[in-house]
C-alpha cells in the first residue's frame, strides 16, 4: 500500500486592508475627494492637506459614521472613545511628515469575516479597524538622463479604513474568498467601489509557513502592488512555495515588503521591513480623542443593510434556489435587489426561472453593453411582465428572448414590442390544424418519403410550420397537431 505523503508546512495568512473611504470631502479638510487617476494633479489640495505650518485638521464626521458601519458589518466592537495618533515618516508622499492614524486604542476590534470556500464555510477574526488618512501619489520619472519624481497631493489626506485580519487564513484561495468577501461587504455598504486596478482598494496579505503542528508563527512577508484578485491569489500561493523552498535548503525567511511581478510571476524584494519603533507613534496633539455616542453607533447598527451573506443563507431557503444560484445573485447588492423585484412582482413564476434568466439573459446583455445593473432599462417589473407573457403562451420562449433583447435597447415594454411587431405566439389549435394540412398537401414527395419509414422528415415539416408562423407557433400545438395528421395518414 502507498502511503500517502503528509503536507510538510502549512501556510499562515493574515491580511491588511486599505479601503478609502467616498465621502466627498478629505478626512481632516474640506477638499473634495476626485479620482487621482484622472483628475489634473494637485487641483484637490488646500494648507491642511499640504502641511501647512499652523494648520489645524478637522474630522470629517461621514467618513467616521462609514467605517463605523464597516465595523459593525463585520460584527466588531465599536470603541465608545478611539485615539488618533501621528505616524512619524519622512517621504514627500505626505507633506506633514506624518500621517494621522490611528493606534493604541483603534475604532474597533474583535469582529469576524465569513465567506466562502470550494472546500465550504471559512471565518477569518478581525483583529481591528481604523481610521486615517491618505497618502499622495509619487510618480517617479527618467527622461533624457534626468531622474525626478513627481508629487501629487490630491489623494493625501482622502479618508482610508485600515482593517487587519488575524492570521486565519490557510491558502491562496481562502485569501481571495476572504478578500472578496470584504470587498462585498464595502460594496453593499456603498462606502468603496472595490476597484483594486485604481488603488481604492488594496489588499496586502502578510504570509508565513510553519511545519505542520507547530504552534508559533513563522517569519512573514508582506506583499504590495497587487492589483487585481488574479494577482492576489497567484502572488499569495508563489510567496508560500519561495517560503517553504528557503525552510527546505535550511535558509531563513527575511521579514521584508515584496512587490508582484505579475508578467514574470514572482515576487521581489522591495525593503526590508521597518519595526513600529521606527515610527514614533504619539497620540496627535491637534485631534481630541474620538467620542461616539453610543445611540448613534445603534442607530447605525439598525440600518445596515441585509449583506451578501445573510443573503446567500435567505435565498436559497426562501427562493429554494442552488447555493451556486443564491451565489451568483448575492454578489452585488443591486442584482440581488433586482432579483427579489422581479420576484415578488412575477406572481406564480418560479423564483428559479427568474434567477436563470438573470443571470443568464439579462447579465449576456449588461456584459455586452459594459452596464450595471442599476441602469438597465429593463425594470424588474418589465422582466416580470416578460415572463408571464412567457409562462400563458403568448409568445413562447426564443420569441421573448429577443423581446428582452429589444426591452433592454430601446426601453420599452413586452408588451408594446410584442403588439408593434405581431409578435404573439400562435395557439389556436385550428389555424395551426390548417396550416399543418396546408403543408402536408403542397409537399406529397415529403409524405411519401415519410409514409415510407423517413421519421426525421416530420422534424421537417415541424421547421415548415414555424417558419410559415414567423415562429410565433406554439412549438407544442404544432408538435400535437402535426402528430395526429400524420397518424391519420399512416392509418389510410
Ligand atoms: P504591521 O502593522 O506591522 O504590518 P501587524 O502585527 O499589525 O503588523 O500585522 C499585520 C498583518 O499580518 C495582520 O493581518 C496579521 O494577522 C498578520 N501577521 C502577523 N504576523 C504574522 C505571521 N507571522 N504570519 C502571517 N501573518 C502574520
Ligand atoms: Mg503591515
Ligand atoms: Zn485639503
Amino acid at each position: 500500500m502507498v502511503e500517502k505523503r503528509v503536507r510538510e508546512y502549512e501556510a499562515v495568512i493574515g491580511l491588511e486592508v486599505h479601503a478609502e473611504l467616498q465621502t466627498n470631502s478629505k478626512m481632516f479638510c474640506a477638499c473634495r475627494v476626485v479620482d487621482s487617476t484622472t483628475a489634473a494633479p494637485n487641483t484637490a489640495v488646500c494648507p491642511v492637506c499640504a502641511g501647512m505650518p499652523g494648520m489645524l485638521p478637522v474630522v470629517n464626521q461621514r467618513a467616521v459614521e462609514y467605517g463605523v458601519r464597516v465595523a459593525l458589518a463585520l460584527g466588531c466592537q465599536v470603541n465608545p472613545t478611539s485615539i488618533f495618533a501621528r505616524k512619524n515618516y519622512f517621504y514627500p508622499d505626505l507633506p506633514k511628515g506624518y500621517q494621522i492614524s490611528q493606534y493604541e486604542q483603534p475604532l474597533a476590534q474583535h469582529g469576524r469575516l465569513t465567506f466562502l470556500t470550494s472546500q465550504g464555510e471559512r471565518q477569518a477574526r478581525i483583529r481591528r479597524v481604523h481610521l486615517e488618512e491618505d497618502t499622495g501619489k509619487l510618480t517617479h520619472v527618467t527622461r533624457e538622463g534626468e531622474s525626478y519624481t513627481l508629487v501629487d497631493l490630491n489623494r493625501a489626506g482622502v479618508p482610508l479604513l485600515e482593517i487587519v485580519t488575524e492570521p486565519d487564513l490557510r491558502s491562496a484561495e481562502e485569501v481571495r474568498a476572504c478578500a472578496a468577501a470584504l470587498r462585498s461587504i464595502l460594496r453593499y455598504l456603498g462606502v468603496n467601489s472595490g476597484d483594486l486596478e485604481k488603488g481604492v482598494l488594496r489588499i496586502e496579505p502578510n504570509i508565513s509557513v510553519r511545519p505542520v503542528g507547530v504552534q508559533q508563527l513563522g517569519t512573514r512577508t508582506e506583499i504590495k502592488n497587487l492589483n487585481s484578485f488574479r494577482a492576489l491569489e497567484r502572488a499569495v500561493a508563489y510567496e508560500i512555495q519561495r517560503q517553504i523552498g528557503r525552510l527546505e535548503q535550511g535558509q531563513p525567511v527575511v521579514q521584508e515588503t515584496v512587490g508582484w511581478d505579475d508578467l514574470r510571476g514572482v515576487t521581489f524584494t522591495q525593503r526590508v521591513k521597518e519595526t513600529e519603533d521606527d515610527y514614533r507613534y504619539f497620540p496627535e496633539p491637534d485631534l481630541p480623542p474620538l467620542a461616539l455616542d453610543p445611540e448613534w453607533i445603534e442607530a447605525l447598527r439598525a440600518s445596515l443593510p441585509e449583506l451578501a451573506y445573510a443573503r446567500f443563507r435567505r435565498f436559497q431557503e426562501q427562493y429554494g434556489l442552488s447555493a451556486y444560484d443564491a451565489e451568483v445573485l448575492v454578489a452585488e447588492r443591486g442584482v440581488a435587489d433586482y432579483f427579489e423585484q422581479a420576484v415578488a412582482a412575477a406572481a406564480g413564476i418560479s423564483p428559479k426561472i427568474v434567477a436563470n434568466w438573470i443571470s443568464g439573459e439579462l447579465f449576456a446583455l449588461l456584459n455586452q453593453a459594459g452596464q450595471a445593473i442599476e441602469a438597465c432599462r429593463v425594470t424588474p417589473h418589465a422582466l416580470a411582465d416578460l415572463l408571464q407573457r412567457i409562462a400563458n403562451n403568448e409568445i413562447n420562449q426564443n420569441t421573448g428572448k429577443a423581446v428582452l433583447a429589444e426591452m433592454f435597447a430601446s426601453g420599452e415594454s413586452a408588451g408594446e414590442i410584442v403588439e408593434k411587431r405581431s409578435l404573439r405566439q400562435v395557439s389556436d389549435a385550428a389555424l395551426i390544424a390548417r396550416l399543418v394540412e396546408q403543408i402536408l398537401a403542397e409537399n406529397p414527395e415529403q409524405v411519401t418519403a415519410y409514409l415510407k419509414g423517413k421519421e426525421t422528415v416530420a422534424q421537417w415539416f415541424f421547421g415548415q410550420v414555424m417558419r410559415l408562423t414567423r415562429g410565433q407557433a406554439n412549438p407544442q400545438v404544432v408538435r400535437e397537431v402535426l402528430e395526429q395528421q400524420l397518424t391519420t395518414l399512416k392509418k389510410q
